[in-house]
């Protein structure tokens, strides 16, 4: 998800900006301003509460603010991205949109700065104002907005300064220069953004050799707890000891052996362009524990794929393998087999069930040469309509 709040002063820019950036980047527009204009327009119980209150100039209250977003946000959930213009506008509704950011299981991207000295907004809001038909842009409602805006909102940079989400613009340029610079910030973001995949799949559906191809052509790592169990077990420790009787009773191995094996893969991976989980999350604790895990990288889950494969195809695929040298210690018995399986249908279809609401899952059919499947994978990479 790309979301942005764009700040500054009244007259900044922000609106004119917005439109821009909205088309570019798929952005769903969200501008408190101008839905408080329609409340009041509309004669709502919520527009006549704010009118006194914007035409002088103040600030509406923080109670009004989350109604408003809150309905925008849950109304269009499916968004790629939002973009804010007008919020945060007090060091308040900085954690509020942090709250509403966890809500949708994304995180700001950044904060644009459109930095005018005072005398060029009250000008520029002068000039507005001959046309806007907006009752607070007139000189002495202007000088009170620029006043609220120096005492209540100018902290909120400080709440993003510190966060290193701040990026300060000069807005006194031209609109295209200024444009320019945005999206010079915009496209350094998305640089940095992290492309996180979690593919799902049966026991047997591909989902290893496939997202383990998968991340060699998009530059991920590839973290995938089986291996990483197994390389435990290979060495012995006590921790693969413990593993391996769990795989023994065909059990899972619980959360905290796994997930500091997770935050150890995430942390030394160093510079990649993202991860791919596979056999993680396995249970809907463990899809809260992969938010968490991302989140405290500032980042969030950017794709969910799900490889479909029948299940009498499976149980074939995985008896032919276990009698291969590929043989996994959990396949290597039919009731096992049938406990993996079983594991998979109670605990992480429900996980597939949740991003499905949440996102959107990519249905990729397993059936047919992995060349065939990885095809159909990478399509659904491509395919920007299951991007969280
Ligand atoms: P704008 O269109 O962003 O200049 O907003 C016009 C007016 O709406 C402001 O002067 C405030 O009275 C009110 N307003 C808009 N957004 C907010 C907000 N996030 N918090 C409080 N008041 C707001």
């Amino acid at each position: 998800m790309l979301n942005i709040a764009l700040f500054g002063p009244p007259g900044a820019g922000k609106g004119t900006q917005s439109e821009r950036l909205v088309e570019d980047y798929n952005l769903h527009y969200i501008s408190t301003g101008e839905i408080l204009r329609k409340e009041m327009a509309e004669k709502t119980p919520l527009g006549e509460e704010a009118r006194s209150i914007i035409a002088a100039g103040g600030l509406v209250s923080d109670e009004i603010i989350v109604q408003i977003i809150e309905k925008f946000i849950t109304d269009n959930h499916q968004a790629k991205g939002f973009l804010f213009d007008g919020f945060p506008r007090t060091y308040i509704q900085a954690y509020i949109l942090e709250g509403l950011m966890i809500k949708l299981h994304g995180s700001l991207t950044c904060l644009i700065n459109l930095q005018v000295p005072e005398e060029v907004s009250v000008e520029r809001l002068l000039q507005r104002g001959k046309s806007s038909g907006r009752s607070d842009d007139n000189e002495v409602v202007i000088r009170n907005r620029l006043r609220e805006y120096n005492e209540k909102t100018l902290p909120v940079l400080k709440f993003y300064k510190e966060k290193g989400l701040c990026h300060d613009v000069d807005a006194t340029a031209s609109i295209d220069a200024v444009y320019e610079s945005i999206k010079e910030v915009v496209e350094q973001e998305l640089r940095k953004t992290l492309l996180n995949v979690v593919i799902f799949g049966y026991p047997g559906s591909g989902r290893g050799s496939q997202g383990r191809a998968l991340a060699v052509k998009y530059g991920l790592e590839f973290v995938a707890t089986g291996p990483m169990l197994e390389e435990e077990i290979a060495a012995n420790t006590e921790l693969g000891k413990k593993i391996q009787s769990l795989y023994d009773s065909g059990q899972l191995v619980p959360d905290e052996i796994v997930v500091p094996l997770i935050e150890r893969r995430i942390e030394n991976a160093g510079d990649v362009k993202g991860f791919i989980f596979k056999g993680f999350p396995r249970t809907l604790v463990q899809s809260y524990i992969l938010d968490g895990l991302l989140e405290k990288h500032g980042s969030s889950i950017s794709k969910v794929i799900e490889i479909d494969v029948p299940t009498l195809e499976l149980i074939r695929r995985l008896d032919a393998r276990s009698k291969t040298d590929r043989c996994m210690p959990y396949d290597s018995s039919t009731p096992k087999i049938v406990k993996r399986l079983e594991e998979h249908e109670i605990k992480t279809v429900p996980v597939i069930r949740k991003y499905n609401q949440l996102h959107g899952v990519a249905q990729i059919d397993g059936k047919g040469s992995f060349e065939e499947v990885s095809a159909r994978i990478s399509a659904a990479m491509e395919d920007t309509s299951h991007a969280p």
